[in-house]
C-alpha cells in the first residue's frame, strides 16, 4: 500500500510540474482547479517541488476576488541542456537553460567525415559551453547529438552514408567523458521535435519538417507525435528515387531526391569552383548561372515536397536546415510546381514555410528531449505526462 501510495503521490508531483511548465504562470488554485485536484494536495506538492528548486514563487497574480495569488513557474535555472548538431560540413553545439533559451552557441564549418577529429572538436565545444555555466541545482542535465543518418529508436547510430565514420560509438565516448546521460536522434526527427516545442508548429497536429542540407531528411508528426516507423529510420526521403537511373547516389543507388535537391546538388552543380553555399549566394545576386542552379534545385524540392503532401496530408511543411538560406530563390520555383501537381484538395489546405529558425531547430529539439528524459528520470516510477 505504501509503495502504491508513493507512486501515485510522484505521478501527481510530475503532473504538477508538467502543468507549471506549460501553462506558467499560475497559481496554486488555479493548478488544483485544472489538475482536479484538492487544494491541500496541490499546495503540499508545491512546496515540495519548490524545496527542491524546479520551481520557484513569482509575483502577484490577478485576485479572483479575494487576496491576490502568489504565482508558480519553472525554474528554468535549475539546470542547462548541452545540444551538438551534427551536419555533414558544420557543427553546431548550443548551450540552453531548461526553458530551450540558447545562452551560448558554436558554429563551425567543418568537414565530419574524420570520426577522431570530430570527437575532439565536439569535446572543445562543449567544454566552451560548459564554461558559461552558472552554478545550478541540476548542473548540466544531459548532452543530445543530432545525427545525419540512421538511429534505431535505442539510439544507436545504424548508418551515416554521407560521413565516412569509421566508428559511431558517440554516446558511450561522451556518456564517459560527462558522466551525464546523452540521447542520439536523427537529426531530421530532432528538427521537427524542435519545430514542435519551441518553434513554428506549436499549434500544429500534422506537419512535416524537411531538413534540407547536404541531405534530405524529414521528421513527421502526425496526430500529434513524431512518428518513427519500425525500426525508426522512418523519414528518409533523400533516398526515394525520383529520376530513374539517374546521378548516383553515396547511398548506391541512383537517381535519388537529394541527389537533384540537396545543397550538395548545389554544390555538384559547381565543381570546378569548391564553392560553398554563402559565397553561392552572394553570387547568384549577379550571376545568372548561378541563380538558374538554385532555381533547378527549388524545382526539384517542389518535386519532393509534392510527393510528401499526397502521402502525409499536413497542415504545414517547414522547410529547415542550411538550405532554408536560399528561401528567396527556392519558394517560387518550389511553389509553381507543387501549384501544377498537387490535388487542389490536398494543395489548398498545406502551408509551406521555412523555419525562421532553420539553424537552430535540431539543436532545440535534442534540447527538449534532453529535458524530457531528465524529468521522467527524476519522477521514475511515475507516468510523467509528455507533450508530444
Ligand atoms: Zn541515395
Amino acid at each position: 500500500m505504501a509503495n502504491y501510495q508513493q507512486a501515485v503521490k510522484l505521478t501527481n508531483k510530475s503532473i504538477v510540474l508538467t502543468s507549471i511548465r506549460q501553462l506558467e504562470p499560475i497559481s496554486r488554485a488555479e493548478l488544483a482547479q485544472t489538475l482536479g485536484l484538492t487544494k491541500a494536495t496541490v499546495s503540499s506538492l508545491v512546496e515540495e517541488l519548490i524545496a527542491e528548486e524546479y520551481i520557484y514563487q513569482t509575483g502577484l497574480g490577478k485576485s479572483s476576488g479575494g487576496r491576490r495569488p502568489l504565482m508558480l513557474q519553472f525554474n528554468e535555472k535549475a539546470g542547462y541542456t548541452i545540444s551538438c548538431d551534427i551536419g555533414v560540413n558544420y557543427i553546431l553545439t548550443v548551450l540552453t537553460d531548461l526553458h530551450g533559451t540558447i545562452i551560448h552557441h558554436i558554429h563551425k564549418p567543418f568537414n565530419t567525415n574524420d570520426f577522431t577529429r570530430t570527437v575532439m572538436e565536439i569535446k572543445s565545444m562543449i567544454d566552451t559551453c560548459m564554461s558559461n555555466m552558472n552554478e545550478s541545482p541540476f548542473d548540466l542535465i544531459g548532452i543530445g547529438f543530432g545525427i545525419p543518418g540512421l538511429v534505431n529508436k535505442d539510439g544507436a547510430i545504424l548508418s551515416t552514408p554521407n560521413l565516412d565514420w569509421v566508428q559511431s560509438n558517440i554516446k558511450e565516448i561522451f556518456e564517459d567523458q560527462y558522466n551525464v546521460p546523452v540521447i542520439i536522434e536523427n537529426e531530421a526527427n530532432a528538427g521537427a521535435y524542435g519545430e514542435k516545442t519551441f518553434g513554428a508548429a506549436k499549434l500544429n497536429e500534422h506537419f512535416i519538417y524537411v531538413s534540407a542540407g547536404i541531405g534530405i531528411g524529414v521528421g513527421v508528426v502526425l496526430d500529434g507525435s513524431l512518428v518513427r516507423g519500425a525500426n525508426g529510420f522512418l523519414g528518409e526521403i533523400g533516398h526515394t528515387t525520383i529520376v530513374e537511373g539517374g546521378d548516383k547516389c553515396r547511398c548506391g543507388n541512383r537517381g535519388c531526391f537529394e541527389m537533384y535537391a540537396s545543397e550538395m546538388s548545389l554544390l555538384n552543380t559547381f565543381q570546378d569552383d569548391v564553392p560553398d553555399l554563402e559565397k553561392l549566394l552572394v553570387k547568384a545576386e549577379t550571376d545568372q548561372g548561378t541563380r538558374e542552379a538554385f532555381e533547378t534545385i527549388g524545382h526539384y524540392l517542389g518535386v519532393g515536397l509534392t510527393n510528401i503532401i499526397h502521402t502525409f496530408n499536413p497542415e504545414r511543411i517547414i522547410i529547415g536546415n542550411r538550405l532554408a538560406k536560399a528561401k528567396a530563390y527556392l519558394l517560387p520555383h518550389l511553389m509553381k510546381v507543387i501549384e501544377e501537381q498537387t490535388l487542389p484538395e490536398l494543395r489548398t489546405d498545406t502551408e509551406i514555410l521555412f523555419s525562421d529558425n532553420y539553424q537552430y531547430a535540431t539543436a532545440l529539439g535534442l534540447t527538449a528531449f534532453t529535458i524530457e528524459h531528465f524529468l521522467t528520470k527524476q519522477f521514475e516510477g511515475s507516468a510523467t505526462a509528455k507533450t508530444i
